[in-house]
């Protein structure tokens, strides 16, 4: 398939991989983060980590809009489909993310509660126009990919005069999570992980564009590349890190020119920036409350803003002590480092969030990269 196929050719991949070993100097360590939960799944999926030598590392990101989503937020979403009057829209993934006590929309669900996946905010848009004695809520999620839309289910929603159509507002942006990784924990009590260079996200970057990354390069002395979501957009990118790393250079790189561009997309952002402002504070799993880091509706678009017509306010609420997903999505610990991992914890039965969605480090460790730590076991323990 063309734009597929010649992104996954298994014969280039090896040779990019050799050229990334050949540049790679055997006596420093390459740390690179994907911050990118697609990022991550390809990674995982295509063995990308077993193409790399030793000394080049791979770290995952907090880059997955269903992991950083705090349980407070979930139990927000929760509070509100408990009134009768509600309809909760929600993406597929977001079913099964914890909340406290155990909770979850599904088992909320199954209790009873009117919660309908969707695969996009028009289908809401259609529920609640088909059924207007239904308060019809969208707890949209997402960093700037998924905002826009979100956007225009608000103008749409506008336009056809519906009353009953509101959004429960958790959009992320993705720079200030990257400066709250260089930085540490917002509660200061960890060292933030060491990081050599960054794969930027793809999908994001159609939207914000590169030039967002750019203080990264030249505040933080940190390389940013941003990569497309193929297997040998990934390898590419990472020999364009080494090189940099090589060089010395900490700039701005687009690996993924055939949909980013400095500039972004104008329409979108401007759609983003009509009904929405930033909140001055904002809760992400794993990295604490983060400053101007979220969004929520404008005042003029009030109406439409689920937190101000229900009367939701986000309450405190603790991770199972037990589950790694904050050092997993701060880069500080691998999805194995877990011990929930695969015994009480696996997708069927997910304890935390990043064994939830598909982007999740712990969920594409479980599917696609346990089977080649075995296999590696099994090869040392023959040998
Ligand atoms: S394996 Fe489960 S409990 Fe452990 S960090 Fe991953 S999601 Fe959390």
């Amino acid at each position: 398939m063309k734009y597929v196929d010649e992104y996954r050719d298994g014969e280039l991949a090896k040779g990019v991989a050799k050229e990334i070993a050949r540049q790679a100097h055997p006596d420093r360590v390459y740390r690179l983060m994907e911050f990118c939960g697609g990022h991550t799944h390809a990674i995982s999926r295509y063995g990308l980590e077993d193409l790399l030598p030793a000394n080049v590392q791979m770290i995952h990101g907090p880059g997955c809009p269903v992991c950083v989503l705090p349980m407070a937020r979930v139990d927000m979403a929760i509070a509100c489909v408990r009134d009768p009057r509600v309809t909760l829209c929600a993406y597929g993934d977001l079913m099964r993310v914890p909340g406290s006590q155990s909770s979850s929309l599904l088992k909320a669900k199954a209790e009873g509660a009117d919660i309908r996946m969707v695969y996009s905010t028009l289908d809401a848009i259609r529920i609640a126009e088909n059924e207007p004695n239904r308060e019809v809520v969208v707890f949209a999620i997402g960093f700037e990919t998924t905002t826009p839309p979100t956007a225009l289910a608000i103008r749409m929603a506008q336009r056809k005069g519906l009353k009953n159509f509101t959004i429960l507002c958790n959009h992320v942006m993705t720079p200030p999570a990257m400066h709250a990784i260089l930085n540490g924990a917002s509660d200061g009590d960890e060292a933030p992980v060491r990081i050599e260079g960054f794969v930027g996200p793809a999908h994001v970057s159609t939207i914000i564009g590169t030039r967002p990354y750019e203080p990264f390069a030249r505040d933080y002395g940190k390389p940013v590349v941003i990569a497309g979501f193929e297997p040998l957009d990934v390898a590419q990118a990472i020999l364009m890190l080494v090189h940099q790393i090589n060089d010395g250079r900490a700039d701005v790189e687009n690996q993924y020119v055939r949909a980013v561009t400095r500039e972004g997309n104008a329409k979108a952002q401007a759609a983003i920036a009509e009904i929405f402002e930033t909140r001055e504070s904002f809760e992400w799993r794993g990295l604490g409350f983060l400053p101007s880091s979220a969004l929520r509706l404008r005042p003029t678009f009030s109406a439409y803003d689920a937190e101000l017509r229900f009367g939701l306010t986000a309450r405190p609420a603790k991770d199972n002590p037990a589950c790694e997903c904050g050092a997993i999505l701060r880069g500080a610990k691998k999805p194995r480092e877990c011990k929930l991992f695969g015994t009480l914890c696996t997708p069927d039965t997910p304890m935390g969030s990043c064994m939830v969605s598909p982007e999740g480090a712990c969920a594409a460790h479980w599917t696609y990269g346990r089977f080649r730590e075995s296999e590696a076991q099994r090869v040392r323990e023959v040998a």
